[in-house]
């Protein structure tokens, strides 16, 4: 017998974050379960010479209407955002011209006027209509084709979005027009937290897990849920102290589990065999789309920065020659917050944006040495004297992005699991792809099936 709770959720990255804080605020005794030494997931942050850097996430996109501004009110944590405004600025190696990414200067007339129609009619769809299963068939670029043949414009959104490094036209429509909705339906496309990073929005959530009464165990890895006749009863888990020096096996007892771990580690806690077929093929489908980001973190001089962009800002920008359809993404998140980093510097983070599927993992290298020119493009003859540090992310971690056909209406969150008490979350729940708004609407995908037997129970 372990120590008993109403609910375990698995898993400590924003998705496990947001149903913890949800189902502690409706009066459940909650235990949150991470194996790392803090919560955070894929959207971490660690310190590194005196720099508080970001593991995955670098920003959250639409905060508003993807429902994650509600999720924090609703719970009561504090989340101080900071806009990011203009959204998503581009520096053209070949004309070196640096600014707003749709701008006029750089669309031109027609394109621009393409882009705007493009937006009008996603900005006015309703839920109902962009939730569509039709959209979750064809490409983002073929739904764009309906609009507009303009390579510009199809170019624009390919750098704007960012699809976990997959293309336009691979990625659903389903998944490009519910993210251009949500974004363009909030009062700011894009925001940074005021302060600690990424980190802070799952702190943030865990935090209320603790003032509600419930527990955060964090270097407890959970080895197995445990299913009994075809109900959950709680999960084994091992708890390390000190770096690794010391395990001692727990218990936790729970007639709900919530599985809030990465797609790719579900059935290494959970027995296929208890499941329903149609689950595991399914979540199988989709894991198997897993790519991984590869990207340079380096610290720089402030003097780097004298002059750049004209006023404009710098928090982030696409880097690329148009004529190829390699493009970095160059995060300078100090711009926002410079308690980031020490007195007087910089860091950037520079994403390859290029599709690395898991066994292809080698061939990083080649997307760090394109990362790195881009990066001496910008500053001819300025980039090496100015650099402090640099890391090579050889493997951050694995996205999903939302294919065609894939994940489509199907939710792994508001699934049935074929185990009473077994319950799902996770960004690759939602299809939507890899991000903060698909981990919290899983999240508040999987409350709302809890809140329903709740009710259906009582
Ligand atoms: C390089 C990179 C850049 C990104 N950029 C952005 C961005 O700019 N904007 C954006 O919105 N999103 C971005 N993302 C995506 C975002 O980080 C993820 O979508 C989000 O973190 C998913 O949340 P999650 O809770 O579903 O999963 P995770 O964050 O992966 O959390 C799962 C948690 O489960 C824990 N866990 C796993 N197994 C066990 C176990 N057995 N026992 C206990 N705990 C366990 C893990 O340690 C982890 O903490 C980025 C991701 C990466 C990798």
């Amino acid at each position: 017998m372990g120590e008993k709770f109403d609910a375990i959720i698995v898993g400590g990255g924003p998705a496990g974050c947001a149903v913890g804080a949800l189902l502690s605020k409706r009066g459940y005794k909650v235990a949150l379960l991470e194996k790392e030494a803090s919560v955070g997931g894929r959207a971490s942050s660690f310190q590194h010479e005196g720099y508080t850097i970001d593991t995955g996430s670098h920003f959250a996109a639409a905060f508003e209407a993807s429902g994650m501004k509600a999720i924090f009110e609703e719970v009561g944590a504090e989340m101080n955002m900071v806009p990011v405004t203009p959204t998503l600025m581009s520096f053209d190696l070949e004309t070196r011209r640096y600014g707003p990414l749709t701008s006029k200067e750089k669309l031109g007339e027609d394109a621009r006027d393409d882009y705007r129609a493009v937006r009008k009619i996603i900005k006015e769809m309703t839920r109902e209509e962009l939730e569509k299963r039709e959209y979750h068939e064809i490409s983002a670029n073929e739904w764009i084709s309906r609009v507009t043949s303009n390579p510009k414009v199809h170019d624009t959104f390919r750098r704007a979005t960012g699809f976990a490094g997959a293309s336009m036209s691979e990625v659903s429509a389903g998944a490009f027009i519910e993210t251009m909705h949500d974004a363009w339906n909030s009062t700011h496309v894009v925001n940074y937290p005021a302060k600690g990073g990424c980190l802070s929005f799952s702190q943030a959530l865990a935090d209320r897990i603790l003032a509600n009464g419930g527990a955060v165990y964090t270097e407890t890895a959970v080895k197995q849920v445990v299913i009994e006749n075809g109900r959950v009863t709680g999960v084994k888990a091992i708890k390390t102290y000190s770096a690794g020096l010391t395990v001692t096996k727990i218990d936790f007892d729970a007639e709900l589990v919530i599985c809030a771990v990465p797609g790719s580690q579900l059935f290494s806690i959970v027995e296929k065999k208890a499941l329903l077929p149609d689950l595991v093929s399914k979540v199988e489908a989709i894991i198997a789309e897993g790519t991984i980001y590869c990207g340079l973190l380096v610290g720089v001089k402030e003097e780097l920065f004298d002059g750049f962009g004209d006023g404009q800002q710098f928090f982030q920008f696409t880097v690329g020659l148009a004529s190829e359809h390699w493009h970095g993404l160059v995060t300078v998140p100090t711009y926002i917050d410079r308690s980031l980093a020490p007195p007087g510097r910089h860091y950037l983070i520079c994403n390859s944006h290029g599709r690395l599927p898991l066994n292809r993992r080698n061939e990083s290298a080649a997307l760090h040495e394109k990362c790195l020119s881009a990066l001496r493009g910008i500053w001819p003859g300025k980039f090496d004297e100015n650099v402090e540090w640099l890391l090579r992310a050889e493997y951050m971690n694995v996205l999903y992005p939302p294919r065609i056909g894939r994940s489509g209406p199907f939710r792994p969150s508001l699934a049935p699991t074929g185990v009473h008490g077994l319950r799902i979350a996770g960004d690759y729940s939602y299809p939507c792809g890899s991000g903060y708004g698909s981990a919290l609407k899983s999240a508040r995908d999987c409350v709302s099936l809890i809140d329903s037997s709740a009710t259906q129970t009582a």
